[in-house]
């Protein structure tokens, strides 16, 4: 899809020639598309970047895929072999192509149903960083759903979210919950329907199945016989959130167009899933959310597991644009309600009198400065040169620009610890 337009800046001065880069990938090395604002391209590199583009096309078309699927459940168990290489279904006439890779034999029902599982998890950093939810977590999420009244869940790279829901609709009777998944990670076309699954970019909002996929999203979006939607999204973690916000309001106007009553002035409702340092970035865009205390947690992410396990807590959290009172987070996790802040906070979060509000982000005690008039973490101290509250081990007067992903100074955003994972 189309790609985004940058400018370098330094000490938050612009300065030099925009350019266009890759939406997807902020890594040049998995994708080096570059093009100054103002540059003229020839003829001959157009092609070039057509021809690129016609060679890198998934082998199969997501008509092709849901085609191969039919074929692939009528086989026996015998006969159902997973592709790890090529993280692909392979109907019997493709085994010869295949057979000097790794392979799974076997395929069930169940494995099918979960492709999130069968599937390796695209952990590059830059540009996919699937980091998938922990089971705890996902129940949390759909049973909070359910309970608040929703009925469709357009998952916005969430395939585990989705693959919950989806399961569950297969399994049980009488769940009516429904799931459209929208994500860049083409492999789950195998999996899922048009219906079920849009290719999409949620940096520039692109449907790769053009029309007919955005036609099936607006579809979904629209609520019929009062079956109310809500949208979930996990996007990577080092993604802009300009770029994310734009994505995400286009979606919210999809929902307002659909020409459904009483939606005048309502946003359509949304958990926004993203780390406790991006609170100020997205109020930014979108003011009307707010920041819940419930840690969400990863199956693959060593360091955003859960704090009673004995590892470090998860920094990620929901935003959301629904009354935070109606988001019932577990007391058997030590959660618990707040009746001044009316929400509920995690056990740790202390209301502070002077602040008059449970101030901490990220679960710990915080401790309140009167100097700089607030709560502030509590290994800071209030340094009287810099006349603000910082970290002890800190040189004075050092003006740099703080990472762009956790606001600390002494890194970059690239280097950032809070995006690491081990
Ligand atoms: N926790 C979620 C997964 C979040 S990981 C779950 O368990 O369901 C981030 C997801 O966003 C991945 O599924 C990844 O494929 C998807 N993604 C990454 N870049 C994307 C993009 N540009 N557009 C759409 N989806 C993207
Ligand atoms: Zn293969
Ligand atoms: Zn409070
Ligand atoms: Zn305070
Ligand atoms: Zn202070």
């Amino acid at each position: 899809g189309p790609a985004l337009l940058f400018v370098k800046t330094s000490q938050g001065k612009e300065e030099g020639r925009r350019f266009y880069a890759c939406s997807a990938c902020r890594d040049r090395k998995d994708c080096n598309f570059f093009q100054w604002e103002d540059e003229k391209v020839s003829e001959t590199r157009l092609a070039a970047r057509e021809e690129y583009n016609r060679i890198h096309q998934p082998s199969f078309t997501h008509r092709q895929n849901v085609d191969r699927y039919k074929n692939f459940v009528l086989l026996p168990l015998s006969k159902r072999r997973f592709c790890q290489e090529c993280q692909q279904l392979l109907l019997p006439a493709e085994w010869e192509k295949h057979l000097d890779h790794q392979f799974l034999c076997d395929i069930t029902t169940a494995q099918l149903k979960s492709p999130s599982q069968l599937l390796y998890p695209l952990e590059n950093k830059k540009t996919n960083a699937q980091y998938l939810f922990a089971d705890r977590s996902c129940q949390f999420l759909l049973n909070l759903l359910i309970d608040l009244g929703f009925r469709r869940v357009l998952s916005v790279g969430t395939p585990r979210l989705h693959e919950m829901i989806q399961s569950k609709a297969s399994q049980e009777e009488e769940f009516s919950v429904r799931s459209l998944l929208l994500d860049i990670d083409f492999r789950y076309s195998q999996f899922y329907t048009e219906d079920e699954f849009c290719h999409y970019n949620m940096f520039n909002h692109h449907f790769f199945g053009g029309e007919a996929a955005r036609e099936t999203c607006r579809k979904f979006l629209y609520e019929e016989n009062g079956e109310r939607v809500i949208m979930v999204t996990d996007p990577p973690f080092g993604g802009l959130v300009e770029a994310l916000a734009s994505s995400f309001k286009k979606l919210m106007a999809m929902w307002k167009e659909t020409e459904n009553e009483g939606h005048d002035n309502k946003e359509m409702p949304m958990f926004w899933i993203f780390p406790y340092f991006f609170e100020s970035r997205i109020l930014d865009f979108f003011p009307s959310f707010s920041m819940m205390d419930y840690q969400v947690d990863y199956d693959n992410h060593a360091l955003y597991k859960h704090g009673k396990t004995g590892r470090r807590q998860s920094p990620v959290r929901i935003f959301t644009n629904l009354t935070p009172s109606m988001i019932v987070l577990p007391e058997e996790e030590g959660y618990r309600f707040c009746t001044v802040c009316q929400r509920f906070v995690s056990s740790g979060n202390q209301h502070c009198e002077i602040c008059n509000s449970c101030t901490s982000k990220d679960g710990r005690r915080w401790k309140h400065c009167i100097l700089c008039k607030k709560c502030v973490k509590p290994s800071w101290f209030h340094c009287d040169n810099c006349n603000c509250c910082t970290l002890q081990k800190h040189s004075c007067e050092k003006t740099d620009v703080g990472c762009f992903v956790c606001g600390e100074a002494g890194h970059k955003r690239s280097a950032c610890p809070s995006l690491s994972h081990t």
